[in-house]
C-alpha cells in the first residue's frame, strides 16, 4: 500500500491483516501513547493496536492521551459552525440517505440564490461566522455553476466571512472554478473504503464509481484546495477497517502534497426518512465512537475532528473533552430550514439527535470548561493548508488563537448571546485575560468585555 502521486488505492488484505494482528498488551499500549503524546506520527500497525483496545482502564488511557494532544495543539477551543443545505435533488441512490433518487416521498427543493442569501443572512444574525454548503449530486455544468454562484453570492451579499463546501467529486477544472469562487474547505466523505460495501450501498448514479470518489482529494489538491475535509459513514462496515483506511488515505495526502486533511468527520449512520437502510449493518456503540474520535486525534494530531448533530447531546459533550475540535450547532438538514422553518422546508437528509441552538451550544461548551470559537482569522489571513500545519506544529495556535477565540466569543455574546451564555462567557473571558500578555490585544479584549457587560446591564434595566 505505497501511495504514488498517480493512484491511491486501498490494499484491503493489508488492512485486514493489521486488524487481525494479535500484538498488543498494556506495555505496548503505553509505548504507543507516549509517542502519540509527543504528536509523533503513528504507524498503521500502532493505530490498529489502539483500535483493538477494549478494557475500560486502557480506553481511559487512550481518552486521557487524546485530551492531552487536543489541548496541546488546539488549546481549549471548540470551533462552532452550521451546515447550509442547498438542494435535496440527487442523481444517486445511496441506501442510507433521505435524498436518494428513489425516495418518491421526498419533498424536493433547490434553493434559489435569493433563498440561499436569506439562509446565510439568517445564520449570520444568529451569530454563525462559517457555513458549510451541502448539496445532493446533480452532475453537469449547471450544478457546478450553481455551487459557484452560491459561494460568490454569499460573500458578495452577506457579511458571512467563511463558506466551506461539501459537494460531489469534481474534475480538476471544476475544483479550480470552485476555488476561484472563494470556497474555503472542500469536504467529501468516502462513506466506506471497503469496495464491495461501497458498491452495495451505492447501487446507481455517478457515486457508484468508487475510484472516482477515492481520487477526489488528489484532484481537489491539484486544483489548489489546500484544506480538504475527509470522512466515512460509520456503521456501513467494520469501523477498524474504515479508520485505518482513512488514515492511510490521509498519509497519502501528507506524502504527496505536504499536508494532510484539514478535518476528519465521523458521522454515524442515523435513520433517514425514505432511506432504504434503516439499521446500520455494522453498528458502532457510543463507547466505540468515543474510541474512534480519540484514535483520530492521536493519529492525526493537527487535523480537526468534526462531530455533527447526528450524535446526541451527552455524547457530544463527552467527545469535545477527548479530541473533537469542531462541532456543528443548531443544524437544519432540511432545505431552507433556517429562514423558512420546517413547514416550507424540503425533506431532511437524516434525523438529528442534538437540537440545541448555537447559543445553547456556546453555553454547553463553556460549561465543559472549554472555549467556543467563532473565529475566522485563519481564512481571512490565508493561514490555510501547510501554513496552518506549521502554525499548529510551532504551538502558535495556542497563543494566537486563544485571543482570537476570546475576541470572537465576546463579539458573539455582545450581539447574540442570551443572558445565560453572557453570564458564563463574561466570567470565562475575564479569567482568561491573565494569560494574554500582548498589551494591545488585552486592551481590545477588555473593551469588548466592557461592551458585553454594558449590554447585560442594559438588559436588566
Ligand atoms: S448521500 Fe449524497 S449522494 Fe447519496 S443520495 Fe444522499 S445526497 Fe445523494
Amino acid at each position: 500500500m505505497i501511495p504514488t502521486k498517480e493512484v491511491f488505492a486501498i490494499d484491503e488484505s493489508e488492512i485486514h491483516a493489521l486488524i487481525r494482528d494479535g500484538r498488543g498488551g498494556r506495555h505496548e499500549l503505553m509505548r504507543i501513547l507516549a509517542r502519540a503524546r509527543e504528536a509523533k506520527r503513528l504507524t498503521l500497525s500502532e493505530i490498529a493496536a489502539l483500535l483493538r483496545v477494549e478494557a475500560p482502564q486502557d480506553l481511559a488511557a487512550i481518552f486521557a492521551a487524546a485530551r492531552g494532544v487536543k489541548e496541546q495543539v488546539f488549546g481549549k477551543r471548540i470551533v462552532l459552525f452550521a451546515p447550509l443545505y442547498l438542494s435535496n435533488r440527487c442523481a444517486n441512490n445511496c441506501l442510507y440517505c433521505g435524498f436518494r433518487r428513489e425516495n418518491r416521498e421526498a419533498h424536493r427543493r433547490s434553493l434559489s440564490i435569493p433563498d440561499i442569501l436569506r439562509e446565510a443572512a439568517c445564520l449570520f444574525e444568529l451569530g454563525y461566522r462559517r457555513v458549510l454548503l451541502v448539496a445532493g449530486e446533480t452532475p453537469g455544468e449547471a450544478s457546478l455553476a450553481y455551487l459557484c454562484r452560491a459561494v460568490e453570492a454569499i460573500y458578495r451579499e452577506t457579511p458571512m466571512p467563511i463558506v466551506h463546501v461539501n459537494a460531489a467529486p469534481l474534475s480538476v477544472e471544476g475544483f479550480r472554478r470552485l476555488k476561484e469562487a472563494g470556497a474555503g474547505v472542500y469536504q467529501c466523505f468516502q462513506e466506506s473504503y471497503h469496495g464491495s460495501t461501497y458498491r452495495r450501498m451505492h447501487p446507481s448514479g455517478p457515486k457508484r464509481d468508487y475510484t472516482w470518489r477515492l481520487s477526489v482529494m488528489d484532484r481537489a489538491m491539484e486544483a489548489g484546495f489546500d484544506d480538504v475535509g475527509m470522512g466515512v459513514l460509520f456503521g456501513l462496515y467494520d469501523y477498524r477497517f474504515e479508520v485505518l483506511s482513512l488514515i492511510a488515505h490521509a498519509r497519502h495526502l501528507e506524502q504527496t502534497y505536504g499536508v494532510g486533511p484539514h478535518t476528519v468527520s465521523v458521522p454515524r449512520l442515523q435513520p433517514a426518512p425514505g432511506a432504504a437502510l434503516s439499521e446500520a449493518p455494522h453498528p458502532v456503540s457510543d463507547e466505540v465512537f468515543r474510541k474512534i474520535v480519540a484514535v483520530f486525534r492521536l493519529a492525526l494530531p493537527y487535523t480537526g475532528v468534526v462531530v455533527s448533530t447526528r450524535e446526541g447531546a451527552s455524547l457530544r459533550d463527552d467527545v469535545v473533552r477527548m479530541g473533537a475540535s469542531q462541532i456543528s450547532a443548531g443544524s437544519r438538514t432540511d432545505i431552507g430550514g433556517y429562514a423558512d422553518g420546517a413547514a416550507r422546508a424540503g425533506t431532511q437528509q437524516f434525523s438529528l439527535s442534538d437540537s440545541r441552538s448555537l447559543d445553547e451550544m456556546v453555553h454547553a461548551v463553556l460549561d465543559a470548561g472549554l472555549l467556543p470559537s467563532l473565529c475566522t482569522a485563519c481564512y481571512r489571513t490565508g493561514r490555510t493548508g501547510e501554513h496552518f500545519r506549521r502554525a499548529a506544529e510551532s504551538g502558535m495556535l495556542q497563543e494566537h488563537c486563544l485571543v482570537n477565540a476570546l475576541l470572537s466569543l465576546a463579539e458573539y455574546l455582545e450581539r447574540h448571546g442570551s443572558a445565560e451564555s453572557r453570564a458564563v462567557g463574561v466570567q470565562r473571558i475575564a479569567a482568561a485575560l491573565e494569560n494574554v500578555s500582548d498589551e494591545a490585544l488585552r486592551r481590545r479584549l477588555i473593551d469588548r468585555l466592557d461592551r458585553v457587560r454594558q449590554g447585560e446591564a442594559d438588559l436588566h434595566q
